[in-house]
């Protein structure tokens, strides 16, 4: 299997290359040639457990690692010790809206779903970096939302040949995220916040990554840089695993017949996670329809109804912040799939909204769009509804992004009126995580005080908060430095020990 860019199709790169370099040097990301149809394959893949699974779908994607290196990244990855048992539960619900399955994936380390790819990234990419010639130590920055600057922490921690740096927006993380980076341990971690929101820390990375001066001086010094950004392929592939996990544990619970379809529900922000869901289906996996769901920033939602893709709006600081996001990259590898790989159309649209912060797709784009997938929002206070109606109805405890999904869902069903479709609602992670926002759903009032509010959580709603979480309280603060945007540069040189 060899990937191309999105942006240059006659590009070929083995699966290494493409998860060491990140994304192509054209500004492109990276997509396999062809994606590999398991249709046949369904009934053998049923009876797998998690791990099963996860190699059988690597390596249909990883064909220049051997079958040992990818035994040990999974092994190491999904270790039952790190996730509790099986890496992710299906929590199924009943009542009029038809059979909904809520696909709980964050029971990692940091309690969000991205842990179910950065946890295995790090191995994908230590094996990909032996594989090229040059030994250099890999320097990943991150800039997050929230949820992957943890992730990739956790998950890179002392990993030899790594070093992670992380950059988060100062008011855009909730007060449990940011404890969960400021008291990060490891010895090749560093975390820093910047002045601004996500696309403004975003940007200041991007900046870096393509900063020639800044390369030459890590190369004279032995560093490269890396990205463990959704761009990644190597965060891509690990999630479509999950699509095909959960329509398995589905068949079983609704005694369905492998083969019948189901829908997903995705709380989207980066467009990573439903594209993954996306690829599962082109692989073969019955599934009806991808219900995107959005925040009040609803610029997918738009998208999905117009053909318009337009970022010129205003940013909303929500209550599922790893959702507030206006420019969601992973759609360009959506987009060059529906153009027939036309990568010339699809860098003018890239090139527009780079340059005018708009641009829109033509018929025959808009018609595959909504025929595959349903777009809808929801704003915070529709939210907050969704927890306290989902608590008291179902007696089920989502976080705020879960929540979005369930609302667009809700949408769908009245919309389309399918409610037979069994469906997967994903939820990406634990209500401990987002508890002000979850308590004050739930009406009740919140002190200001996040360990409180977790035992506040825990005595109402009778469940316990994640141990990693409560930890946190008596940990030390390491990192609390603030920057501005402008000073992220120097922050890398001096992490890496090699500013002037
Ligand atoms: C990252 C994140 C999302 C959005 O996922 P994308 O792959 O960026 O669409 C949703 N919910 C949570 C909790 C997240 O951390």
């Amino acid at each position: 299997m060899q990937y191309k860019s999105t942006r240059n199709s006659k590009l070929r790169l083995d699966a290494s290359q493409v998860i060491a370099q990140g994304i192509s040097t054209e500004g492109g990301l990276f997509v396999p040639e062809s994606l590999p149809n398991v249709k046949i394959d369904l009934p053998r893949l049923s009876n797998l457990d998690y791990q099963g699974l996860a190699k059988e779908i690597f390596k249909l994607f990883l064909t220049d690692f051997t079958e040992e290196q990818i035994n040990h990244c999974v092994k190491n990855a999904y270790e039952p010790e790190k996730f509790g048992g099986e890496p992710v539960k299906l929590v199924s619900l009943k009542g009029d809206l038809g059979s909904r399955h809520i696909l709980e994936l964050w029971h990692g380390p940091t309690c969000a779903f991205k842990d179910m790819a950065l946890q295995v990234l790090p191995h994908f990419l230590t094996v990909s970096l032996s594989k090229s010639a040059e030994k250099k130590e890999a320097v990943i920055l991150v800039a997050t939302s929230g949820d992957t600057g943890k992730a990739a922490l956790e998950g890179f921690r002392d990993v030899s040949g790594t070093r992670v740096l992380v950059f988060y927006p100062q008011a855009g993380v909730s007060p449990m995220q940011k404890r969960q980076m400021a008291t990060q341990e490891g010895g090749n971690v560093g975390v820093c916040a910047i002045e601004g929101n996500f696309d403004d820390a975003q940007a200041a990375v991007k900046k870096i990554f393509t900063d020639s001066s800044i390369k030459e001086v890590l190369d004279k010094h032995g560093f490269m840089f890396s990205s463990a950004n959704s761009i990644n392929w190597g965060r891509l592939l690990p999630q479509i695993v999950y699509y095909f996990y959960a329509y398995f544990q589905i068949c079983k619970a609704d005694k369905l017949t492998v083969g019948n379809p189901i829908n997903v529900a995705v709380p989207t922000g980066n467009f990573g996670n439903i594209l993954a869901a996306y690829y599962a289906r082109e692989m073969g996996l019955p599934i009806k329809k991808l219900i995107c769901a959005s925040n009040a920033n609803k610029v997918l939602t738009d998208f999905i109804n117009t053909g318009i893709y337009d970022r010129r709006r205003e940013f909303y600081a929500t209550s599922s912040p790893s959702m507030d996001i206006l420019i969601s990259s992973n759609l360009e590898r959506l987009l060059y799939g529906l153009l027939g790989e036309n990568s010339e159309v699809l860098s003018n649209w890239m090139e527009q909204l780079s340059r005018e912060g708009h641009y829109k797709v033509g018929d025959d784009v808009r018609e595959k769009v909504r025929e595959l997938f349903f777009g809808g929002f929801c704003n915070d206070s529709a939210t907050a509804q969704t927890i306290r109606n989902t608590w008291r109805e179902d007696n089920y405890l989502a976080d705020t992004h879960t929540a979005v999904a369930l609302d667009v869902y809700r949408q769908y069903v009245e919309s389309s009126g399918d409610s037979s479709t069994p469906t997967v609602v994903v939820s990406t992670a634990s209500p401990y995580k987002f508890v002000g926002s979850v308590l004050s759903a739930l009406e009740t009032l919140e002190s200001g005080e996040e360990f409180e509010n977790i035992l506040q959580l825990e005595s109402i709603t009778n469940t316990t908060a994640p141990a990693q979480l409560k930890a946190l309280q008596h940990k030390p603060i390491r990192f609390d430095a603030v920057i501005k945007a402008s000073q992220a540069a120097g922050y890398v040189l001096e992490a890496l020990g090699i500013g002037e």
